[in-house]
């Protein structure tokens, strides 16, 4: 594409905004909301895609007025980015306010209403209101429930004006309590009014995956059990579990990423050309593909699946502290901290090909990737031309983070008399050729629930469908946990931070004759 052609294209899709809308965040004075809400909102509007037609309340118990609560608005955005103009960051903090209260307690509630019926006129929001839900999980259905009672949210008002809920992973900690999660919510507002969050799928590399499939045919006939052997993805982390011990310990990595993050990537890799990218249809497919994952054999779960803890290691030259010493953690904490799995999609496309997940925390580097390994050569022609090695199979990585882009992996000839083959690499880097940093994940994800754009979002029967795959499983682990055994063969196995995780990760593809991928 010739490169004024491109920016004609980059620019038109730089114009998607969101109307009047008022912004309300519970749980704002928390970790969330510092590091990732505020910062990402502020970038929506130093860009216009929302405009002065907007404005932010922040409610949490905390006793703050709206000066302070502006200081934490300013201090964050400064923090995600010292390199902002003063001026721009106060006329921001301008349009933030503050409500104190208790989540279940409807004077708070009161007073929030009247709150946004004052900065509706002022602000000219037309009454549409958006609610982010950023506290821990338990308060979730009661916030929701409080602002039916309140006559915050109205059942089915989703235009002329909305009132939208996003609410924050997790949703429930099983099939049962996510399916009593959903019917609390749907008692007071609609499934079109809920925006269940998986901020994986606000990244733009992400998001891309699905570009790539289903705008560049070229792939479609080789995306399939016929040419591919395998997929992998990965989610590695270096960080360890930081100051989040509180919700980590009860919950685990297999709770904490599969059932949203990696069964989401899988999807978006393995699920069939929807329709048209519009949210039902894409959430179609989406749900398929999880509904054809096979489901584990209980009797054998350590062929398919490995759990594994770090423990003390280096990284970075540094000692790290291995999972029982951290604060908040049992000593004899049974958490998994990694976890690996191979699953099968049970369809015509997929029969018989695993697809290989991994993740874990204190890992080597900060990592997101996900690689499609195709079949090799079904003919070697060129062993007879002195070639010393079989070629490699074609491998096409989708980077996601921290690298954002993708390659492709060719054999190609060593110049040279002999018949040497190496494997050269096409490279796609989304900077240099956009130039410019990625948005924040959430500010892709607030835009689109301002927009009424459902499709980056989770359906009922999509939470429903991952729990029903995961939740004969983790109960099996729970026992584990729950009896705090150290030493029965069923506890993690423990590995050395730093590294890439158990060696039984490592075992899970070798025995198949296969290795991680790491580029
Ligand atoms: P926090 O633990 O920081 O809690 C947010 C706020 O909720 C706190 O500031 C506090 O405000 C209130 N709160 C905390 N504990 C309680 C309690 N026991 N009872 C009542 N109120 C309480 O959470 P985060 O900001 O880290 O996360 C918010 C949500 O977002 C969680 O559901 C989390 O799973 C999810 N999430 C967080 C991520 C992160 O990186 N932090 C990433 C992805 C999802 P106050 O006391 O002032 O009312």
């Amino acid at each position: 594409m010739e490169s004024n052609e491109r920016s004609k294209n980059v620019e038109a899709c730089e114009l998607v905004t969101g109307g009047g809308c008022g912004y309300v965040i519970f749980g704002a004075s928390g970790d969330l909301t510092q590091r990732k809400l505020l910062p990402s909102v502020f970038s929506l509007y130093r860009s216009k895609r929302v405009g002065e037609e907007f404005f932010i309340i922040g409610f949490a118990r905390s006793t703050m007025d709206d000066d302070a609560f502006r200081d934490r608005v300013k201090k964050s955005i400064r923090h995600a980015d010292n390199s902002i103009p003063e001026d721009e960051i106060t006329s921001f903090a301008d349009k933030c306010f503050y409500v104190s209260g208790s989540y279940d307690l409807s004077d708070g509630y009161q007073r929030l209403k009247e709150k946004t019926k004052e900065l509706a006129t002022r602000f000219a929001t037309s009454g549409n209101l958006v609610f982010h839900i950023a506290t821990p999980p338990p308060l979730y259905a009661v916030i929701v429930a409080e602002l039916g009672k309140n006559g915050l949210v109205k059942r089915h008002q989703n235009d002329h004006p909305f009132h939208r809920v996003i609410v924050e992973k997790p949703f429930g900690r099983d099939l049962e309590s996510a399916d009593r999660l959903n019917t609390d919510l749907l008692e007071h507002i609609s499934d079109d009014q809920i925006y269940r969050i998986d901020h994986y799928l606000g990244k733009e590399t992400v998001q891309n995956i699905l570009m790539f499939r289903f705008a560049n045919p070229i792939f479609e006939p080789a995306w399939n059990c016929a040419h591919i052997d395998h997929v992998q993805i990965t989610v590695a982390e270096s960080l360890g579990v930081e100051h989040r011990a509180g919700y980590f310990e009860p919950a685990g990595l297999l709770r904490d990423m599969f059932q949203n993050h990696m069964l989401q990537l899988a999807a978006l890799v393995g699920m069939e050309p929807p329709v048209s990218f519009d949210s039902e249809n894409v959430r179609d497919e989406n749900v398929k593909f999880m509904k054809s994952i096979r489901p584990f054999d209980l009797k054998n779960l350590d062929a398919q699946l490995v759990r594994g803890q770090y423990g003390e290691g280096l990284i970075a030259e540094n000692r790290i502290k291995g999972y029982r010493e951290e604060e908040g953690v049992a000593p004899t904490s049974c958490t998994e901290t990694y976890f690996a799995m191979k699953m099968f999609v049970d369809n015509w496309r997929w029969k018989g090909v695993p697809f290989y997940l991994r993740a874990g925390k204190r890992l080597e580097k900060k990592l997101t990737q996900i690689a499609l390994v195709f079949k090799k050569a079904p003919h070697c022609m060129f062993s007879q031309a002195n070639a010393p090695v079989a070629p490699a199979p074609n491998v096409l990585i989708f980077d996601i983070q921290p690298k954002q882009g993708l390659s492709l992996s060719c054999q190609a000839k060593v110049p040279g008399a002999k018949m040497c083959l190496t494997t050269m690499q096409m490279d796609f880097n989304y900077r240099d050729v956009f130039g410019s940093e990625m948005d924040e994940d959430y500010s892709t994800l607030i835009l689109d629930c301002i927009r009424g754009d459902q499709t980056l979002f989770w359906r009922k029967d999509g939470v429903e469908a991952s729990w029903r795959l995961l939740t004969p499983v983790l109960r099996d682990y729970d026992t584990c946990t729950a009896t705090k055994k150290t030493t029965a063969p069923d506890t993690p196995e423990i590995y050395s931070a730093g590294g890439w995780g158990p060696a039984a990760g490592d075992h899970l593809l070798e025995k198949d004759g296969r290795q991680w991928i790491v580029a």
